[in-house]
């Protein structure tokens, strides 16, 4: 049996204040979510605030982005050792806007997930295509690249030790879902590129869907078979909508 994962990502949203007020929310309304695990990902520069918020509750929490890089001169980089000084438990690495807007390869993206597991951070490594690679029918090949550029590097053990969110970046913020089906169908096939080199593997891990799932549409998703949990953006900023979603996955 594999646990209920979901994640909240604020990305740069939010103010101290606001903050405040959405942990506020969620704690107050989390104490029935007992099967899933909560984690939400804040901007760096929240993360001491969020940390001592939800230190005596369930969520955990985590980063957006992380350095490839160990310690130095990497002027306004974030390295693997500072998010554990903030008791961060996840990462998310690869999100869609990292590799369309700060040109993240698959090759830093793989690296960025080493880095993460080598500090003891679950990495949740995003996949998926975007409209013109779903238009042009290649979405299995875009995402079994991609998935297997962490294999290329680490060997298929490593996602024992993480999560995969598919994403796909035509449904991001757009207000478009890929159907249920659609997404089974991609989450299964993520499942069978793995299961080909560790069938163990790809039965244990966590494999999120994230892609304007929101309040109305979770549940749906939610049940079918090869979806774990999903990956909120907007929805995440919403105690009440973040709420839903949660208990949906529980
Ligand atoms: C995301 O950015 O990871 C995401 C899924 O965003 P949204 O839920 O807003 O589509």
């Amino acid at each position: 049996m594999r646990q209920p994962l979901v994640a909240g990502n604020w990305k740069m949203n939010g103010s101290r204040l606001s903050i405040k007020a959405l942990l506020d929310g969620i704690k107050q309304g989390i104490g029935g979510v007992t099967k899933a695990e909560v984690v939400v990902c804040a901007p760096y520069i929240y993360l001491p605030d969020v940390a001592s918020q939800l230190q005596d509750s369930p969520v955990v929490w985590g980063a957006q982005n992380l350095s490839t890089e160990a310690a130095g001169a990497f002027t306004g980089e974030i390295a693997a050792s500072m998010l554990q000084d903030f008791h961060c438990r996840y990462v998310i690495v690869g999100h869609s806007e990292r590799r369309a807007l700060y040109g993240e390869s698959d090759e830093i993206v793989a690296k960025k997930f080493a880095v993460a597991r080598a500090a003891g951070l679950k990495a949740i490594l995003c996949v998926g295509e975007t409209l013109a690679e779903h238009e042009q029918g290649v979405t299995e090949s875009v995402v079994a690249r991609q998935v297997q550029a962490v294999i290329d590097l680490e060997g298929v053990a490593a996602l024992a030790d993480g999560v995969i969110a598919y994403e796909p970046v035509w449904a991001i913020g757009t207000g478009k879902t890929a159907t249920p089906e659609q997404a089974q169908d991609i989450h299964a096939f993520i499942r069978s590129v793995i299961a080909d080199s560790d069938a163990g593997v790809a039965d244990k891990l966590q494999i999120l869907y994230g892609g304007s799932m929101n309040a109305a549409n979770a549940a749906e998703l939610l049940a079918q078979a090869d979806i774990d949990g999903g990956l909120i953006g907007g929805a995440s900023l919403k105690a009440e909508d973040f709420l839903t979603i949660c208990r949906a996955a529980n």
